[in-house]
This record gives C-alpha cells, structure tokens and sequence, in this order.
C-alpha cells in the first residue's frame, strides 16, 4: 500500500482500493478486482475491525468483498447498488436483458455475492463525506475522508479513456452533472479508481466529459434513418475505432442506449414507428 497522508493509504491496481485508519476501525472504499489482489490486501492490513465502503457494485470494484466479509467485515454501500452486490447476476442480466449468454458470464462481469447494506445503516463517524454522484452507475458515491476523495468511477484517467476508448455510464445527463459536482469539490487529492492520483483531476474531468460528448455527436451523426440501437452501436464503435467482443458488446449497448434516451431528453431524438427503432426529429 502507498501512504497518501497520515493513516490514508492507496492500494494500486486495476481498481485503486482507499485504505482509511480511523481510531480502531480500517475503512476500505472498495475491494478489488480480482480475490488475488484482495488477499494481498488483506494481507498487509492488521487485524483490526474492518468496514468496506463500496463506491458501486461493477465486478471490478467488489471482487474481494466476499473475502473481507469471511474475515468479519461489514459491507456498505448506495441503496441502490446493494441489490446487485447481494446478487451481482443482476449485473449481465440488465446489460442483455434476459439470462446473459456465455459470452457475459466470466468473472469480468460477475463478482462473488456479499450481503452489502445500506449507507444509511452505517453508524457514519463526521469525518468520512459520502459524496454522491450518479451516472456510471445508479448509485455511484465518492468517499472522502480527510482531504483525500476515492472517487471511484465518477471520472476516467487519460490512459483509461485511451485504451476503452469510451466512459461506460447508464445515465449521461446524470453522469455530466456529477463531473460538475466533483470538480466544485474542495479536496487535497482525487484518487480514482481507474487513472492517476492527483491534487487537480481538472484535464482528466475535461478529458472525460470531452469523451462523452464525442459519442453523444458521434450517435447523432450516425443515425441516418429510423434504426435500432444495434445497428447504431456497429455504427459507432466503427467510426470511432472501437473494437468489441461477444461480451463487451453489451457494455457499449448499454452506454449507446444511455446517449439515446439523453438525446431523447435533449429532443433531437425519438422512438420512430417501428417499434424499438430510433431517428432523428
Ligand atoms: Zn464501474
């Protein structure tokens, strides 16, 4: 673990996982993406008691929970993240909308179960700020503690956003919004989960409401006549080089059909008469 200030420590990895020493309690702003890094983990934390605060329930961010619940540790999390931490089938089955195929049924899409309970219930000591801020996912809220945000999956660092190419979310007005919040944020340092740990995340904020904007242009470049999300998202990940498999397909279905209904709102969209295809107003 990387000392970030007194008793605040960041563990690095695919998923960065915030390490909070607060009196006797060891607070843990996520668990990992792998049981492998979570062991490792655990391994270099003492015996103490231990609270988990997830930032959301994606697979890569609660990989470990089930390990650090054997170990005695209580789970939190958003309302209404816990259904899919208890159940993280849930997961695939909204990305397809049905019982998810092969394809979505690797550990890259699904977590071990824990039974994660609500914020509310946490006994919340006035030093830790539960931040929230929604659009990667439903329930999406930053910790901070001290100075130091762990901001989860709010924004993406530049490498990030180079190598997926796009900023998965299911809710862009709700996603663009808390890029404001965060950047109105007073803090000392951001931490996120996927990207560089920095005292001014400014550029990558910029860099990923830039990323969002592209696609949300790209899709209404795209659509030509009434068609479905489908055809839009080949459209798409083409135009903007963006390769895809069996599984990952459904991610960026999801991310498309969020621009969708965001440009829906915005009124330069609708369903057309064709039932489940979308054109242009
Ligand atoms: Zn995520």
């Amino acid at each position: 673990m990387n000392l970030l200030k007194d008793k605040i420590w960041v563990k690095l990895g695919s998923t960065n996982v915030g390490v909070v020493k607060i009196e006797e309690i060891t607070y843990v702003i996520d668990t990992g993406s792998s049981t492998k890094f979570a062991k490792e983990l655990l391994s270099e934390m003492d015996n103490g008691k231990k609270v988990v605060l997830n930032t959301h329930s994606h697979a890569d961010h609660i990989q470990g929970n089930y390990l650090f619940e054997k170990n005695g540790a209580k789970i939190y999390a958003n309302e209404l993240e816990i259904t899919l931490i208890r159940n993280p089938s849930f997961e695939t089955l909204y990305l397809y909308g049905a019982s998810p195929p092969k394809a979505l049924r690797s550990s890259f899409y699904k977590a071990k179960p824990s039974h994660a309970v609500s914020f509310d219930k946490l006994n919340l000591i006035p030093k830790i700020d539960l931040i929230s801020l929604p659009g990667h996912s439903p329930g999406m809220t930053a910790v901070k503690i001290d100075g130091v945000i762990f901001c989860g999956d709010a924004y993406f660092g530049a490498n990030v956003l180079e190598k997926y190419s796009y900023p998965y979310l299911v809710d862009v007005k709700k996603f663009l919004n808390s890029l404001d919040t965060l950047e109105k944020l007073n803090a000392d340092l951001y931490v996120p989960s996927h990207g560089v740990i920095t005292s001014d995340p400014h550029s990558d904020i910029e860099r990923t409401r830039a990323a969002v904007h592209n696609f949300v242009n790209a899709a209404l470049e795209s659509l030509k006549g009434p068609e479905y999300v489908e055809t839009l998202c080949a459209k798409v990940s083409k135009k903007m080089s963006i390769s895809l498999n069996a599984g990952t397909f459904y991610l960026f279905r999801s991310f498309m059909s969020s621009i969708l209904e965001f440009l829906e709102k915005m009124g330069k969209v609708k369903n057309s008469e064709v039932a489940g295809m979308w054109e242009k107003i």
